[in-house]
């Protein structure tokens, strides 16, 4: 089930402009799913460089420990974003928010201006 989300986007000064995300939040034991996949897939890895000499001191516990850090980026993250759309505050390029995961504030890089854009989520004024 993905739900469609306002954002408003800023290249860290007064400039806001407005878009959307379509996203697809994460129940708990998507999350850990999630989260182990990574971390079995950088275990993985690092069981692989194992048997590469020499490197295998420095890859084998880095693996080891980058797989902790993604499965726990993976466990904060609310869910995945499938795709979006927003406008560069700057130049006014439209800009396709790629698939990735849903950690605020999610940001862009504008292929115009190639500026940075932080989206965040939209507040709402009562
Ligand atoms: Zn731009």
């Amino acid at each position: 089930m993905s739900e469609r989300i306002e954002i408003e986007s800023n290249v860290m000064d007064e400039r806001r402009t407005t878009g959307y995300l379509e996203i697809n939040r994460f129940n708990p034991a998507e999350k850990t799913r999630t989260a182990l996949k990574k971390l079995a897939l950088w275990w993985g890895l690092s069981l692989l460089s194992v048997l590469i000499p020499v490197f295998h001191f420095v890859l084998v516990p880095l693996f080891f420990f980058l797989g902790f850090f993604f499965a726990r980026k993976g466990y904060k993250s609310e869910g995945q974003v499938l795709s979006g759309q927003t406008t560069c505050p700057h130049c006014g390029t439209e800009i396709k928010v790629a698939k990735a995961d849903l950690n605020w504030p999610m940001t862009e890089i504008c292929q115009s201006c190639a500026r940075v854009v932080r989206m965040e989520k939209k507040e709402v004024v009562v």
